[in-house]
């Protein structure tokens, strides 16, 4: 009759499909997150705040293994209180620090039904009372190799036991935190190498397993000027420049294919056809079936490197004053030339150059002139040269020159010539000239020496010869220089006994006052009785003894003597009889208040300073050194007289001539030797002699020897003559005697 008579209801329990139904579209959403490249965080926190959601009366955390593995961060737990989620960051994971501690330090589940009952949890009841916690379940979150990354854990407020449905809840929520923990890195990770990759300074480029281009960077295009269009598909090949200087290229395909790598120097071409050196490294990516599946090539661009490297090797090799070589890059080229003239059995040719005087243009017209002068010396130096020699600074005012290949003698002693000539000219240094010579010393390869050290050893010693006979000339090295530089060693050690041993002798050579033909100065000149050698000149051991220093010992002799004779000389010829000493430089330098001795040595003989004066050079007037200029001062304050010997033969300068008391000036027998009536010698010995008289200086002519040349300096106006022309110096005895002859003479005359 289709009446109702009862109603049937089915319940069915949709718990779970709701569950299931909630859990798949916190997974969707999750994923969803991912494929969108969330970041990390926010997608913990969607995780734990979607689980805190479905269980309204439960608390979430995800906390992260740090890196050291021994402590855990908070990756998401946003409804757990700071202080806790901050304490449980500090402490370091182990069993018994709570559950997430436990199960991140064992990589076990750990279930705590009620934190107050379970020893894991005693250190923080405390922490747990005050965040509400009774109980928590922790599940540790593992990776696909079973490495813990960190926990998954629920907290409830009363204690509660997991029902399996829990169980299995919370297993898939660890789950679905690796998912994202494991995602979210690696997105970072790919996001960081590709920001490497594209901010890089080194180009990259990827090709696949047939070598064609697939990728390039931003800064390979900068590099090279190509694009990826440009490229795509292109055999790597394709860049590859012609030039095949690169080193060991030619193994890259044998080690690309034994190793897959393979790394060095290349030429490389840009899109604009020029051509760079690159560093280049190239590594290979394998498939699974060890086929080439990718090669990475990565070019560095080292033209800037290699300038720099340039412009080291330029500074180790080159004199930055002059841009020639420097003695570095000379020895080596020396060392090669060498190896060569021995494999071709020919000469070469060394010079050792030394400029003359220069340290003279230093002091007087400062460093930066002389800077100049040797620069413009390097470009003359360079002129007179094959383009296959060598010219190099040495040092200092040094120059070397290296001449391979000598086929013909007689050419180095035409390049000599043509140096000479080349550098004795005057120097125009902006508003300053100057003139300055060069000696040379020449050594032959094989003739004088078979290795480097020795040619350089023996062509200096040549240039030491050429400097001794009077400078602005070349010299070669022989053996009979060889035995004369022997013999210097030998003057130099038997210098050491000459004194004790009573081998020196003091000569006098008379000075004549030329108006009245008085004799009432002399000179006193050392001489040298070698017990082998003989006489041995001044001119020869005087050097000797100035380099050893054994100068300042034999001048204190020589004054002593001096002094002696003047006494004597005083009583028996004239009562103002004067002697005049040489005084080297190295004399004042060496012996800083030897003035002073002298002068005391003078006043324990009742002597005044006029009975002595002293010659001296005119570069010791040029001395920067104020010691020794104070020396000299007083010198002449202790009344000592002063002249100034071998004028016109150095620098000659007169503004010297003003600054210091000079009392004499001694004009140098090269001038006087070549004087004659009219001659430019004598325009300038009158000038000489004009010019000292306006300073109030009275002139000495040396080297006088004949009667023509007395006549001309007479007339010129010259106070003093000295020279073989009256007499050679004499022994004191001798000098006795001819100044009796002389008295004896005039006497005569005048009767
Ligand atoms: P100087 O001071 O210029 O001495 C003059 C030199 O000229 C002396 O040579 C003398 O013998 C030489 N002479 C003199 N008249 C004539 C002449 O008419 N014709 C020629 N051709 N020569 C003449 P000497 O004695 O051989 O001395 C050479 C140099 O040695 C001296 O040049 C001086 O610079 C140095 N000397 C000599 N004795 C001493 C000394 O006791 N101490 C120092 N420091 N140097 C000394
Ligand atoms: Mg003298
Ligand atoms: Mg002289």
């Amino acid at each position: 009759d289709e009446e109702i008579i009862g109603v049937i209801g089915i319940y069915d329990d949709i718990t779970e499909l709701k569950q299931t139904t909630f859990r798949e579209n916190l997974r969707t959403k999750i994923l969803e997150m991912l494929t969108e490249e969330a970041s990390l965080s926010d997608t913990l926190m969607v995780l734990v705040l979607g689980v805190e959601e479905q269980e309204p009366d439960a608390r979430c955390s995800v906390l992260l293994l740090d890196n050291d593995g021994k402590h855990l961060a908070i990756g998401a737990a946003p409804n757990l209180p700071n202080d806790y989620n901050q304490a449980i960051t500090l402490a370091e994971i182990g069993i018994g620090v709570g559950s997430c501690g436990t199960a991140a330090f064992t990589g076990e589940r750990v279930i705590v039904e009620n934190v107050h009952e379970h020893p894991y949890w005693q250190p923080y009841l405390a922490l747990a009372e005050q965040a509400s916690i009774a109980s928590c379940w922790s599940e540790p979150i593992k990776n696909g190799h079973g490495k813990v990354l960190g926990t998954f854990a629920i907290h409830h407020q009363r204690p509660h036991a997991p029902s399996p449905t829990d169980i299995q809840f919370i297993e898939q929520m660890g789950k679905l935190a690796e998912i994202v923990i494991e995602r979210c890195r690696s997105n970072e990770e790919l996001k960081l190498a590709f920001m490497v990759y594209q901010t890089s300074s080194e180009g990259m480029m990827i090709v696949d397993g047939e070598s064609r281009i697939i990728a390039i960077n931003p800064a390979f295009t900068d590099m090279m000027g190509y694009t990826l269009d440009e490229l795509a598909n292109k055999d790597a090949q394709f860049l590859q420049s012609d030039r095949h200087e690169a080193k060991g290229t030619e193994g890259m395909a044998e080690q690309l294919a034994a190793a897959g790598k393979w790394q060095g120097e290349i030429w490389n071409r840009r899109r604009n056809g020029e051509i760079f050196p690159a560093w280049l490294t190239i590594n290979t990516i394998y498939d699974n079936g060890g086929a080439v599946h990718r090669r990475v090539f990565l070019y560095a661009d080292i033209s800037e490197k290699k300038k720099n490297e340039e412009a080291i090797w330029h500074q180790v090799n080159f004199d930055q004053l002059s841009g020639l070589p420097n003695r570095r890059m000379f020895n080596e080229r020396l060392e090669q030339a060498i190896k060569k003239s021995k494999r071709d059995n020919s000469k070469l040719a060394l010079m050792f150059l030394d400029l003359d005087r220069f340290k003279e243009v230093n002091d007087t017209l400062g460093h930066d002139i002389g800077d100049l002068l040797l620069e413009e010396a390097a470009n003359r130096l360079v002129s007179c040269i094959r383009e296959t020699d060598t010219v190099a600074r040495f040092g200092g005012d040094e120059f070397t020159i290296l001449l391979p290949d000598i086929a013909d003698l007689g050419n180095i002693g035409r390049v000599a010539h043509t140096i000479l000539e080349a550098m004795v000219k005057p120097y125009q240094l902006g508003i300053e000239k100057a003139y300055v010579s060069t000696s040379i010393g020449i050594s032959l390869y094989p003739d004088d020496a078979t290795d480097a050290a020795s040619l350089l050893k023996n062509a200096d010693q040549a240039m030491y010869a050429a400097k001794h006979q009077g400078r602005n000339r070349f010299n070669y090295f022989t053996p009979a220089m060889q035995i004369a530089a022997q013999h210097r060693m030998r003057i130099a050690n038997d210098l050491r006994e000459a004194l004790a041993e009573q081998q020196f002798r003091v000569h006098y050579q008379p000075i004549i006052e030329l108006a009245t033909g008085d004799i009432y100065k002399a000179e006193a000149l050392i001489r040298w009785q070698h017990p082998h050698y003989g006489l041995i000149s001044p001119f020869e051991f005087i050097p000797i003894a100035e380099e050893t220093g054994m100068i300042v010992e034999i001048g204190d002799w020589v004054f002593h003597q001096a002094v002696d004779q003047v006494a004597q000389w005083r009583a028996l010829h004239h009562r103002d009889f004067q002697i005049s000493v040489n005084k080297s430089p190295v004399q004042f330098r060496n012996s800083v208040r030897n003035d002073i001795a002298w002068y005391e040595h003078l006043n324990a003989l009742e002597l005044p300073g006029q009975a002595i004066a002293i010659e001296i050079t005119e570069s010791l007037l040029l001395e920067e050194n104020s010691i020794i200029t104070n020396c000299l001062q007083e010198s002449l304050n202790f009344g000592m007289q002063v002249s100034l010997d071998d004028f016109g033969t150095g620098y000659s300068s007169m503004s010297y001539l003003k600054k210091f008391d000079i009392d004499y000036l001694k004009i140098d027998k090269s001038f006087v030797s070549t004087l004659s009536a009219g001659n430019c010698d004598l325009a300038l010995c009158e000038a000489m002699i004009v010019m000292a008289h306006k300073l109030g200086i009275k002139v000495i002519a040396e080297g006088i020897e004949t009667f023509e040349q007395l006549n001309l300096l007479i007339q010129a106006g010259c106070d003093f003559g000295q020279g073989y022309y009256w007499s050679r110096p004499l022994p004191a005895e001798e000098f006795d005697a001819f100044i009796r002859k002389e008295k004896g003479r005039s006497g005569a005359k005048d009767g």
